[in-house]
C-alpha cells in the first residue's frame, strides 16, 4: 500500500497547501514539503533558504524559486544599500535566470543591484565591476548587444586599471568583450583582444587550461570571420583536439568545439579551401585596420 505523503516539516498533507517536491536527493514524503513550511525552517537556518537540512544537497525547480522569492519579500522593504538586501537580491537574480528561466526578472534585479553599488561603493569597486560584468553577460544573453557593449566596455577599462591587464578577472573580462564583437559580427573590434586574453592564459595556465581552450575557439572564430580560414581552421582544430584529449569526448565543450570545427571546415571548403592550414597565427599574423 502507498505510504501517504505529508511534509516532513509539519507532518500534514496536502489538503493545507499544495505539497512540492524539494529536488533535492531526500525521497518520498522526506523530499516533499509546503513552501510556507521551509520558509519557517529557513528563517531558523540560514542555510535551509538554498539547501536541504537533511541530505544538504540545493533545492532545485520551483521549490528554489519560490523560496528564494519569499526570501526577497522579506527584505525588500529594507534601505536598498542593506547588506542583506543587496545579497538576496543577487541570489535572486541568478536563481530567476537558472532555474526559472526567467531572464527578464533577472535583468530587472541586476539592474537595481547595480545602481546601488554604484551610489554606495563607486564605479571602481570590485563588487560593482563584477556587478557590470553580469549585467553585461545578461543583456549579451538576451541578444541586447548594443546595451551589454558600453557596459562590457566599461568593465574591462576599469579593471584593466584596478586589478592589472592579466589579472584572472581581466581575463574573463577581456574574452567576454571579445566574445561580444565576435557576436555582433565585428571581427577587427573581436581580434586584439582575442589575441592578448589568448596570449596571457597560454603563459599563465598552460596550453590545455579549459579558459585557454575558450580563447583558442574564440580567437579561431574570429580569424575565420575576419576571412583567414588557416589560420583560424588551426585553432579550432586545436581547440577541438585539445579538449578531446583533456575533457573527453561527451563534453560539451568538446561537442561544442567540435561542431563548429565541422561547421566551418565545409564553409572553408567552399570558400578558399585550406591553403594556408599550416601557417600558425604567430608566423601568419593578420593586422586588422579599423
Ligand atoms: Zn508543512
Ligand atoms: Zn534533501
Amino acid at each position: 500500500m502507498a505510504e501517504e505523503l505529508c511534509c516532513w516539516v509539519c507532518c500534514d498533507g496536502p489538503d493545507r497547501a499544495e505539497l512540492l517536491p524539494m529536488g533535492c536527493a531526500c525521497r518520498g514524503s522526506a523530499g516533499l514539503a509546503h513552501v510556507a513550511c521551509l520558509v519557517l525552517a529557513a528563517e531558523h537556518n540560514v542555510n535551509s533558504w538554498t539547501s536541504c537540512p537533511t541530505c544538504k544537497q540545493e533545492y532545485t525547480g520551483r521549490v528554489d524559486v519560490l523560496l528564494a522569492e519569499a526570501r526577497w519579500e522579506l527584505v525588500r522593504h529594507r534601505p536598498e544599500e542593506d547588506a542583506e538586501r543587496l545579497f538576496v537580491a543577487n541570489n535572486l537574480a541568478v536563481t530567476r535566470k537558472e532555474s526559472a528561466g526567467d531572464n527578464a526578472g533577472a535583468l530587472q534585479l541586476m539592474e537595481e543591484v547595480l545602481s546601488v553599488r554604484r551610489r554606495t561603493l563607486g564605479d571602481e569597486h570590485p563588487h560593482t565591476l563584477d556587478s557590470i560584468a553580469n549585467l553585461a553577460l545578461q543583456h549579451a544573453e538576451m541578444g541586447h548587444y548594443d546595451a551589454a557593449l558600453p557596459l562590457s566596455e566599461e568593465a574591462l577599462g576599469a579593471m584593466r586599471r584596478t586589478l592589472g591587464d592579466e589579472h584572472e578577472h581581466t581575463l574573463v573580462s577581456m574574452a567576454a568583450l571579445g566574445a561580444l564583437h565576435l557576436h555582433m559580427g565585428q571581427f577587427r573590434a573581436a581580434w586584439p583582444l582575442c589575441v592578448e586574453s589568448l596570449d596571457a592564459r597560454r603563459r599563465m595556465l598552460g596550453n590545455c587550461h579549459l579558459e585557454t581552450i575558450n580563447s583558442i575557439h574564440l580567437l579561431g572564430r574570429c580569424f575565420v570571420g575576419l576571412g583567414d580560414w588557416g589560420a583560424g581552421l588551426a585553432l579550432l582544430e586545436e581547440a577541438q583536439s585539445t579538449a578531446t584529449r583533456v575533457l573527453g569526448e561527451g563534453h560539451p565543450s568538446t561537442q561544442h568545439f567540435a561542431s563548429t570545427l565541422a561547421k566551418e571546415k565545409s564553409r572553408g571548403d567552399g570558400a578558399e579551401g585550406a591553403a594556408s592550414a599550416t601557417n600558425s597565427p604567430e608566423s601568419h599574423p593578420l593586422q586588422p585596420s579599423p
